[in-house]
């Protein structure tokens, strides 16, 4: 008989312990700096997490170094993809206890972690095991050859998703990877950790070691590492860059964005409507390639802002763990006031503020969907990335004049363009400076294209063939 686990709603189905060692050489190993993980939605503490200092970060380079000489490495890639096949069935079959977790660490809605990220993180596992055999067949040459080891930062807004664009392409490869969560949102990382265990992975091949910014650098700058991806701001981005400049290391960077959705007149009001509100409500906005400009043509725009603040004031802001939740907490109080200050900055400079009607819980950290209008492009709100609910309406009247506007910016990660006409879709698209550019749709995300940045977005892609290509020599 089939057995359907607890509602997904339900904290109970989450098994927390009091607190997590780091993942060395497949095995959790208790360590002395302890510090707490807190549920944003309730700042209550989940559990308490090791950081990991230069001495455990060595171990855990080490281990993988080992796995990939005596293991991984000269491992046929038919036997690799065994393992990531039962990794990514392992994560279906616990997808609502990793959904569960992920919406109480991070804040974000279950109806998110249940029905985006996890089939998403399932489907890279998935992906990606069905390279593992085919790498001489995928135009890289007669031999491409993993790289080594591979250090992997990732941030707090997609943990599960970020640790499977960054796991599953560098295992496929033959590569072994030492992964460092987010110091907010570590506790996913350490139940895949299990599901290694749970998969009968050889020790070594993945190693998780928990920590802030301190034990991020102590990976990067590893001397054993051959590869480090990082995915972050353009900050940590550009200051990583440098420390590995000179190093034998290859790099592979996917840092922030400012990207415009853009609206026609010609556009299904509605359905643009729907397409914005997820551009920039989604995961709270805690989204690289959020749509947080939204260019909307001078004709419609009375129209289109209409519409869309009847369709904000539709918007549930609460419980992550409530299914009818449509935007959860912001991940932590740093996050909450970097948007605070970001947004009276757009009042002070003059741009008109609006939220809908609603009420936020006492406890937590939680900001109301809010647009910016009357923005002209220097305003604060309009170039730097904010990375929660808060949009910027900027109008234009041509399509050269919306090109130039979307380009403005030192990002170029993703854009989106609204209307009828599918020969103004190609020809947008061929001008927009953007890694991804959606047509009549945003932040759709699939293991089988690339994804990546132009300019100060990064460089390098993740997903799809070109994936791979950052863990090969070829
Ligand atoms: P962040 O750069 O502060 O932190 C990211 C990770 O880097 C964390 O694990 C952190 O502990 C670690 N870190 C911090 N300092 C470090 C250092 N000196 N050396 C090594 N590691 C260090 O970013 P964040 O606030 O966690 O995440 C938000 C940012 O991530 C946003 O700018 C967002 O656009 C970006 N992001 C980009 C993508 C993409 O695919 N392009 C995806 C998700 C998020």
């Amino acid at each position: 008989m089939f057995e359907y686990a607890p509602a997904p709603e339900s904290r109970a189905i989450v098994d927390l312990r009091p607190s997590y060692g780091l993942f060395i050489d497949g095995e959790f190993v208790a360590g002395e700096d302890l510090h707490k993980t807190v549920n944003p939605a309730t700042e209550e503490v989940l559990a308490e997490v090791v950081w990991a200092g230069e001495a455990e970060v060595d171990r855990a380079v080490r281990a993988a170094r080992t796995a990939y000489e005596k293991v991984w490495g000269p491992m046929p890639g038919r036997d690799r993809a065994k393992y990531l096949f039962r990794i990514a069935r392992i994560i279906q079959e616990r997808s609502r206890e990793l959904a569960v977790l992920e919406s109480l660490d991070n804040g974000k809605p279950i109806r998110e972690s249940r029905d985006v990220d996890l089939p998403l993180v399932a489907a890279h596992f998935f992906y990606y095991a069905g390279w593992a055999d085919k790498l001489a067949h995928a135009g890289f040459g007669p031999s491409p050859r993993p790289l080594g080891v591979a250090a992997q930062v990732i941030p707090w807004n997609f943990p599960l998703l970020m640790l499977a664009w960054k796991i599953a392409p560098a295992l496929a490869a033959g590569n072994t990877v030492v992964l460092k969560p987010a110091e907010t949102t570590p506790l996913t990382a350490l139940l895949f950790a299990e599901i290694c265990q749970q998969a009968d992975l050889p020790a070594g091949v993945v190693n998780i070691v928990t920590g802030a910014g301190d034990t991020g650098r102590a990976l990067v700058e590893h001397p054993g590492v051959d590869k480090v991806a990082f995915t972050g701001s353009t900050e940590v981005g550009k200051a990583i860059a440098r420390s590995v400049a000179g190093t034998r290391k290859k790099v592979t960077l996917e840092l922030g964005g400012k990207a415009a959705n853009i609206v026609f007149d010609d556009a299904p009001v509605d359905q643009a409507v729907e397409g914005i509100v997820n551009g920039i409500f989604f995961n709270q906005g805690h989204v690289c390639c959020a749509g947080s400009r939204l260019l909307v043509q001078e004709s419609v725009a009375e129209q289109v802002l209409e519409s869309l603040k009847r369709r904000m004031a539709l918007l549930r802001v609460g419980d992550p763990l409530d299914k009818n939740t449509d935007i959860g907490a912001i991940n932590s109080a740093e996050q909450l006031a970097r948007i605070r200050e970001l947004s009276d900055a757009g009042a002070a400079e003059g741009a008109q503020r609006w939220s809908p009607p609603c009420e936020l819980p006492e406890r937590g950290f939680w900001f109301a969907p809010t647009i910016f209008t009357g923005v002209t492009q220097a305003h604060r709100v309009a170039r730097e990335e904010i990375f929660g609910p808060v949009l910027s309406v900027l109008t234009f009247r041509t399509p050269a004049e919306a090109v130039e506007k979307a380009n403005n910016t030192p990002y170029g990660l993703s854009a989106g363009i609204w209307t009828d006409k599918g020969s103004r879709i190609l020809w947008m698209a061929d001008r927009l400076r953007a890694g991804v550019v959606w047509a009549n749709t945003f932040n759709k995300f699939d293991p089988t294209s690339p994804f990546g940045g132009y300019k100060e977005s990064g460089y390098g892609r993740e997903g799809g063939r070109h994936g791979l290509e950052g863990y090969l020599d070829v």
